[in-house]
């Protein structure tokens, strides 16, 4: 039997390979890091994942489009954007992730954010592939008729890659209701075809699932109560520091106020807001889902018990719980000391992958309980499938029945990561579970369908 060390070494190899034939992926080759550095003990345990081409078949998408997007501005200049769709894993189902449009949106963020989604996705239980796209167009500032020219030049090439047995896109960040609408339209006028569920976060009057748009925050909220219950506590009067305003962030603070804790902080890329009574989510709201505006805003109309900080960093806050949920690699070393300093005793990832490496390790070695983002924010994809469920039944579910749903398939993903991590020697670590976890049930399905 080969030792886990030299399994190690194995996956090590492989891990330069990756960054040789992905080069200038910075994010992708993290990933791919976090992924293999914690598989060596189940490919040591279970001789079928050592079989040559199978973790190698795993890091290469099954297919990658890149496109231009070419459309007008409302002074009628002509502006070109390139869009992307990773299709990276469909052994469990059709592809599923969402679309992210971000000037920092490139092929290798993309990669990234496809490889998580196909572990992450798998921890659900549901039947649902990995994808993701996006493009680097910017929504800040432009007039709905610009984001809707944009959204039906998108849609005008990603429609023929897309389906609801194939791949079905869903939002992320900068794409919310407003883009889904836009989006849906145009692949419905091109096919002549309503084919609900081949867009997920859709309106509710049109195919849209209740609880979609609160799934990922309360789903991550329901985790790290989940990770506080096996340390003995509970979300009840704790502090929570909360980065982002965006979707995920609202409804993190929504359920965390729901569950008796204070989140006293919401930010976005101008700076943060401090409100020591706690964010006040009717006033968030009206800011950001309605006037898309800034935080700052927030702090200007709420009175003496909110600051806003230009820039700085969020995680200066004390408090017992932080939950990132703006973006990528916002959480580093230096902020995990900080939390650490202030008592933290939880960090659950609403983001995709927020906490660098060194982050994660100082977090993890200080005994903070650290929930990763593919297993603490999995509510939003797998609600996102149960809107597929009810989508192919032409029904729709009660509030209640998908927030029941989504509570059990947050318990089971978090059971499922904590015995996994203690299987193979590495108890109270839910990166290790997570990736274990997730790989087992993709790899299985993989060895099952043959070399394809
Ligand atoms: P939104 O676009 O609704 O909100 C994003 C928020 O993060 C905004 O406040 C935005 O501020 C801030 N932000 C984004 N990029 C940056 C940046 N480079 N620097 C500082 N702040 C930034 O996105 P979501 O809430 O949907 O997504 C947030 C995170 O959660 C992402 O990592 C996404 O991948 C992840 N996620 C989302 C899911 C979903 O269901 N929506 C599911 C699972 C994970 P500003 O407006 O100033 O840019």
């Amino acid at each position: 039997m080969t030792t886990r060390s030299e399994t190690q070494s194995t996956l090590d190899h492989l891990l330069t390979e990756i960054e040789l034939r992905n080069p200038a992926q910075p994010e992708f080759h993290q990933a791919a890091h976090e992924v293999l550095e914690t598989l060596a003990p189940v490919v040591a345990a279970r001789p079928e994942y050592a079989e040559p081409g199978l973790i190698e078949r795993l890091v290469e998408p099954e297919r990658q489009v890149m496109f231009r997007v070419p459309w007008q501005d409302d002074q009628g200049r002509v502006r070109v954007n390139r869009g992307f769709r990773v299709e990276f894993n469909s052994a469990l189902g059709p592809y599923k992730g969402g679309l992210r449009f971000h000037p920092s949106v490139n092929l290798g963020v993309i990669k990234f954010l496809g490889f998580e989604q196909i572990f992450k996705n798998a921890l659900t239980g549901l039947g649902i592939g990995g994808g993701k796209g996006g493009s680097d167009f910017d929504p800040h500032g432009r007039s709905d008729a610009e984001v809707m020219r944009f959204c039906q030049s998108f849609m005008t090439e990603l429609y023929r890659h897309i389906g609801e047995h194939t791949d079905v896109p869903a939002g992320d960040i900068g794409v919310g209701g407003r883009e889904i609408g836009y989006l849906f339209g145009q692949y419905r006028r091109i096919t002549n075809r309503w084919e609900s569920g081949v867009l997920t976060g859709k309106g509710q009057g049109w195919g849209g699932s209740l609880i979609r748009p609160e799934a990922t925050g309360y789903g991550n909220v329901l985790f790290a109560a989940a990770m506080l219950r096996e340390r003995g506590e509970d979300l009840e009067g704790q502090t929570a520091v909360v980065s982002g305003s965006g979707n995920v962030a609202i409804y993190t603070i929504e359920k965390l106020t729901a569950l008796g804790a204070n989140a006293v902080t919401c930010s976005d890329s101008s700076g943060y807001v401090v409100d020591e009574k706690g964010i006040d989510l009717d006033l968030l709201k009206q800011i950001k889902e309605v006037e898309r505006g800034r935080v700052d805003a927030y702090a200007e109309r709420r009175g003496a018990s909110a600051r806003f900080v230009p820039g700085g960093s969020v995680w200066d806050v004390p408090a017992d719980l932080a939950l990132p949920s703006a973006t990528q690699n916002e959480l580093d070393e230096n902020a995990a000391a900080t939390l650490i300093r202030n008592g933290v005793k939880a960090v659950s990832e609403g983001a995709n992958m927020p906490a660098t490496p060194e982050a994660v390790h100082l977090l993890q070695q200080a005994g903070v309980a650290f929930g990763p983002g593919k297993a603490a924010n999995a509510g939003g994809v797998a609600v996102s499938a149960l809107e597929m469920a009810q989508n192919h039944a032409r029904t729709s579910w009660t509030a209640a029945r998908v927030e029941e749903e989504l509570a059990d398939i947050m318990t089971s993903i978090h059971t499922t990561c904590h015995e996994t991590a203690e299987r193979y020697d590495a108890p109270g670590d839910y990166v290790t579970g997570a990736n274990i976890a997730g790989f087992e049930r993709v790899a299985d399905a993989m060895l099952a369908q043959g070399v394809i």
